[in-house]
């Protein structure tokens, strides 16, 4: 979606500190962090919330999940680590890129 700073993230037109990329995801440190360590991980083709995956999307959920705790562990969060998907706007969700935030602090 050409109006979402997500995608331009994606797309290189908006500038982020990633810390991983694959085909489907990127992730990147969160612009406004509220934990020391605030990565947020993003599927690559937009989907605007959790309210709107389907059963097709059920495999990139799941990938999604999986890479919390690598990417987690590759940024120092070996003790632990905090996952919220924020949906809708009674969700506080500001970002209608569907993203998983991963929060902790390096051990
Ligand atoms: P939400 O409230 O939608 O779950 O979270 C969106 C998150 O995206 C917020 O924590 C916010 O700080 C972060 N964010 C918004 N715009 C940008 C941006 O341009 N770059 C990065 N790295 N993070 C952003
Ligand atoms: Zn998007």
């Amino acid at each position: 979606m050409s109006d979402c700073i997500f995608c331009k993230i994606v797309a290189g037109d908006i500038p982020a500190t990633k810390v991983y990329e694959d085909d489907d995801f990127v992730a990147f440190h969160d612009i406004r962090p509220i934990a020391p360590v605030h990565v947020l991980i993003i599927p690559k083709a937009h989907v605007d919330s959790l309210a709107h995956c389907e059963p097709e999307h059920q495999a990139m959920l799941g990938r999604m999940l999986l890479l919390a705790p690598k990417i987690a562990a590759e940024q120092g969060m070996t003790d632990g680590f905090k996952c919220g998907i924020n949906t809708g706007r009674a969700g506080g969700q500001e970002v209608p890129h569907l993203h998983l935030h991963v929060f902790g602090h390096k051990a």
